[in-house]
């Protein structure tokens, strides 16, 4: 297969004329809406490997985020691949024997299994073993020769996961890791005790997945910035409500070999080489997180055409679509809810619509 590096003309050119903003996604509005209610929370910190920041207003703010932030760092000692009383540390290291999970762990993987079958395998949470081998798992970068790769190929596969329950079996060399599917999981989760709590506006940002409740204090959408898979700063604006804003892209975590090419951490499932699909980021705009999480890092591996069909056949939420080439693609359903960045106003934007 071929890996090259992303389009480097439309990098440079990107990073060149874009506003050079530090946060990965810029969200435009939500300072400003603190008058409107007097009671503001934030809650900033360090979960699932990432960065997040929690706003919240109103006066059940301070409380929920509190409880949200807790339920985070619940479910990360669930399902973080380090921790040794996690679900997941305890599968990884089963040597083919079952063992029980907690019932929200049983939960994510059901849900992560039915979706590996649902994209045909582009999702697939057992690909462990081969990140691993890329270092991706632990930063310490290298490039696994073809035949290592095989040979690990041959420890992933969904459908090999039993899962009856709460009584996971995992054959003998093979790990799993929620990556993909956990941090949309834990929004909407978030996003639900905010909303019993009583909070009606609230923007939750998990390192760069967005969930929103509601609408902002004075009652407007979120306007959420895009951040610009080419280089610095944000490519457009997304206004939405309610819902959550995830993306896949590359550029969040690569590394570049001695052979300069520049590998990404989204793998082929296939291959196990790099997704390279040709497209430089996905966006999925949906009301359930973890649905997202699991699409947006799917149809990133599908590429263009795999990511239309798949949408043309379940048409149940919208995307954005930035291509290597420098052009966006957009379900008509959002269409109208975006716009270009200033930097970015010559970009091709296509509408992608149902047949
Ligand atoms: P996301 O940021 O949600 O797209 O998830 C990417 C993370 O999921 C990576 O950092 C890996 O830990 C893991 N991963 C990479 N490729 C895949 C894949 N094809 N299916 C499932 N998980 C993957
Ligand atoms: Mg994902």
């Amino acid at each position: 297969m071929t890996r090259r590096m992303w389009n480097h003309g439309w990098k440079a050119w990107a990073s060149k004329t874009a506003v050079i903003v530090t946060a990965v996604l810029c969200i435009t509005g939500a300072a400003g809406c603190a008058e409107d209610t007097g009671e503001t929370a934030e809650r900033e910190f360090f979960a699932m490997d990432t960065y997040m920041n929690f706003t919240a207003y109103g006066p059940e703010a301070e409380g929920a985020l509190e409880k949200a932030k807790n339920e985070i760092n619940r479910l990360e000692n669930l399902w973080s691949v380090t921790r040794e009383e996690s679900d997941i540390y305890q599968a990884n290291r089963s040597g083919g024997k079952p063992v029980t999970v907690h019932d929200e762990t049983a939960e994510l993987l059901s849900f992560a299994l039915d979706m590996a079958e649902e994209t045909g395998g582009a999702l697939d949470p057992t690909l462990y073993p081969v990140l691993e081998a890329w270092g991706f798992t632990t930063g310490e970068y290298r490039v696994p020769a073809a035949e290592e790769l095989t040979a690990l190929l041959a420890r992933t596969g969904y459908e090999k996961v039993s899962l009856e329950s709460s009584t996971l079996t995992l054959p003998e060399g093979m790990e799993l890791d929620l990556g993909a599917v956990g941090k949309g999981y834990a929004g909407e989760l978030a996003a639900e005790l905010l909303r019993e709590a009583g909070v009606s506006s609230a923007l939750l940002d998990l390192g760069g997945n967005i969930q929103a409740v509601g609408t902002r204090p004075d009652g407007t959408k979120w306007r959420i910035g895009l951040r610009n898979p080419y280089g610095e700063g944000t490519i457009g604006t997304l206004e939405i409500a309610d819902c959550a804003v995830i993306t896949s892209g590359n550029y969040e975590r690569y590394f570049e070999g001695d052979d300069g090419q520049v590998y990404g951490h989204i793998l082929n499932p296939d291959t196990g080489y790099p997704a390279d699909s040709g497209l430089a980021s996905v966006t999925v705009v949906t009301p359930e997180g973890k649905r997202g999480d699991a699409l947006s890092t799917a149809l990133f591996v599908m590429g263009e055409e795999g990511a239309k069909t798949y949408w043309q056949e379940h048409p149940d939420f919208d995307m954005i679509l930035i291509t290597e080439d420098g052009r966006i693609l957009i379900t008509e359903g959002i269409a109208e809810n975006f716009s270009l960045a200033a930097s970015f106003s010559g970009m091709e934007i296509q509408t992608i619509e149902l047949k």
